[in-house]
């Protein structure tokens, strides 16, 4: 079976208008286990897309030497609502200027509808993840979307939702490789999927994020029906993670090629891609749970530089970086300083100089302690 490429059509938003989705198909349809792979639903980061462009002439040469023994589902720029959002030479691409929706919260959360259709699941895990898969593609082809972004997400989620691999690729502004998976997969499959990506930070829901991201919804879904029913054997039958490949200006064929690498080797490591995916890399740092994740907000507006360069191991109480009062002529007295709260990895930061506001996310630290003051607050707020 050679690669096929398809198109979804979105319907228009304005007459005259019509886009629509490139998605590419390696193996089998039907073959297992399955992968899909995603870049760019915050159309603005595109490094991953970049990774997916390296790695899909590796698999159409896989194909060709028929060695892919599941199915892979590939979208290389999956939101072609937010790629076309251009305002004044900059391109928005996080937020839908519609609804002022984020592009990757809200995605329909669908185990309600369907324990409903599943019934009573019993103890035949095999057969329980048949019928809740088959459960899931019919909830979501009753659904009747209103408009452009909600057709997305159905037809987004019907390629994924039953997939054995979700991976969601996206990038920070200033960051080092990141995962975000569910505490279900850790250690097991998210743990090979961190040492195979060289991921210097994992951070875990414990399940899963109430945010309702899309690699959310698809391990919520088996988290939440293994709740829904407890006494049945349900598995956490997909592998979902989102991939945070660095910053938005971390673009090179360099990077492109080696995360491709990466990519593939760990497809051939869960069986995906026939081959010898060889010894698992070394783990580059444990995962941590996102109740230890210490998020700095900016105390002031003023110009925000940094002291601490992304992926550095911090100390709490050391000094991350400090927002500048460019009105205050006293020189260091008006520098305010932000501490870190926790010890940990600086995985994430803004570049130097940007304009920082009251409440602008500043920086985050991975830490394994959990936080008081971090309880209670959404751990998705920008
Ligand atoms: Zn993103």
């Amino acid at each position: 079976m050679a690669r096929t490429q398809a198109r979804i059509a979105l319907p228009p938003m304005a007459p005259g208008t019509r886009r629509s989705i490139a998605l590419h198909r390696f193996g089998r349809p039907g073959a297992r286990p399955k992968a899909y792979l995603q870049a760019a639903i915050h159309a603005n980061e595109l490094p991953g897309a970049m990774a997916l462009h390296h790695l899909m002439p590796m698999l159409a040469a896989a194909e060709r030497a028929r060695r892919i023994k599941g199915e892979i589902v590939l979208v290389p720029t999956v939101n072609p609502i937010g790629l076309a959002q251009l305002v004044g030479n900059n391109h928005l691409g996080r937020y839908e200027f519609l609804g002022r929706d984020n592009f990757n919260r809200n995605w329909p959360e669908l185990s309600a509808a369907v324990a409903e259709r599943v019934g009573a699941p019993g103890r035949d895990a095999a057969a329980n993840v048949a019928a809740i898969r088959r459960a899931a593609r019919a909830v979501l082809a009753a659904m009747r979307p209103a408009n452009e972004l909600q057709a997305l997400r159905r037809a987004i989620l019907s390629l994924a939702v039953d997939a054995d691999v979700v991976l969601d690729l996206h990038c920070d502004q200033e960051a080092a490789l990141h995962l975000f998976i569910s505490r279900r997969d850790w250690p097991g499959p998210a743990a090979a999927l961190a040492a195979d990506l060289g991921a210097q930070a994992t951070l875990y829901n414990d399940p899963y994020p109430e945010a309702l991201t899309f690699s959310g919804v698809n391990s919520a879904l088996w988290a939440r029906l293994a709740d829904r029913f407890p006494e049945a054997a349900i598995p956490q039958a997909c592998l979902s993670a989102t991939v945070e490949y660095r910053g938005q200006r971390d673009v090179s064929h360099a990077l492109g090629a080696a995360d491709a690498r990466n990519l593939y080797r760990f497809l051939v490591r869960r069986g995906i891609v026939s081959g010898r995916a060889g010894a698992l890399p070394r783990l580059k740092a444990d995962a941590t749970p996102i109740g230890g994740m210490d998020v700095g907000y900016c105390p002031k507006p003023g110009i925000l530089v940094y002291h601490v360069p992304k992926g550095a191991r911090v100390r709490k109480g050391m000094s991350v970086c400090e927002v500048i009062d460019p009105a205050d002529p006293r020189g260091p007295r008006a520098r305010t300083q932000m501490p870190a709260r926790t010890d940990g990895i600086l995985f994430s930061r803004k570049p130097d100089g940007q304009v920082a506001w009251p409440g602008k996310v500043a920086f985050r630290i991975a830490g394994a302690k959990l936080l008081a003051h971090r309880k209670g607050l959404t751990n998705l707020d920008d």
